[in-house]
């Protein structure tokens, strides 16, 4: 039945996800920086710029890989705190900054890990890994201030499912999509996976109608490098 073809499809889609990433997971990194000529950094300096990080936030990177939206996001809030700028933890709030690092691949995880350790976060208890899917997460809702899916939410099976789960959360959204040009370094089968699943996500117009309808409001996007990446956002009012 079709339906029989759709379930064999989405397992076989979440097995070639999983095999992707657990493959490249030691070299990502690497990967990245070649792949986008180091653009990939100035792409997340720019979310990170975008969602404006403070002390005491709460935020869920989901899809988070490495770590490397999380290092930004943590890095952006301790030149905040050097410059002294007011923010809630001054206010009397006193509450921890909390960045939770979210992807479905333990390997992923672990090279985060110990990239926070070479960097220094390692006993910075404002990380936390957790393992899980973007689809259906496991934590409180408005438990968030800002949620972040960059370069992943290409590879999920159910768009609307993970938009849905973002909304539960947190008062503003952003997402980093590439619109094209990533190349694995895997098998062929794998390659062809990630390059359909790019060809195939919505268009900047229609993905950012998909956002307002899971419930955000003030839907915008920002395209970069003339639209070969565009920084959508939302607010959850
Ligand atoms: N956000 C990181 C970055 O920009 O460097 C990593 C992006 S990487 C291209 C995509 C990540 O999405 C991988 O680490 C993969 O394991 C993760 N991923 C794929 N499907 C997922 C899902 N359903 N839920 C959570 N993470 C997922």
């Amino acid at each position: 039945t079709s339906f029989g073809f759709k379930q064999v499809h989405e397992e076989e889609k979440a097995r070639l996800v999983g095999d992707v990433f657990t493959s490249v997971a030691a070299n990502y990194d690497t990967m990245n920086d070649l792949m986008s000529a180091g653009l990939h950094r100035l792409w997340k300096e720019r979310l990170v710029s975008m969602l404006n990080p403070f002390l005491g936030m709460k935020h869920l990177d989901v899809a988070g890989g490495t770590g490397d939206v999380a290092f930004r996001i943590l890095d952006n809030i301790n030149k905040v705190k050097q410059s002294g700028i007011r923010n809630r933890f001054q206010d009397g709030l006193e509450e921890e900054t909390q960045i939770y690092v979210c992807d479905i691949n333990p390997n992923m995880l672990n090279v985060g890990k110990q990239r926070a350790t070479e960097k220094g976060y390692g006993e910075d208890g404002s990380l936390v890994w957790v393992e899980g899917n973007a689809e259906s997460l496991s934590f409180q809702n408005d438990s968030m201030d800002g949620y972040t899916i960059a370069f992943g939410i290409r590879n999920v099976t159910h768009i609307e499912k993970v938009l849905s789960e973002a909304h539960r959360y947190d008062l503003y959204s952003f997402s980093v999509i590439p619109r094209v040009g990533e190349l694995v370094a895997g098998d062929r089968e794998s390659y062809q996976y990630l390059v359909e699943s790019i060809r195939r996500f919505p268009p900047q117009e229609k993905f950012a109608s998909m956002i307002a309808d899971a419930g955000f409001q003030k839907v915008e996007y920002e395209n970069l490098v003339g639209g070969v990446v565009a920084i959508h956002s939302g607010l959850k009012i």
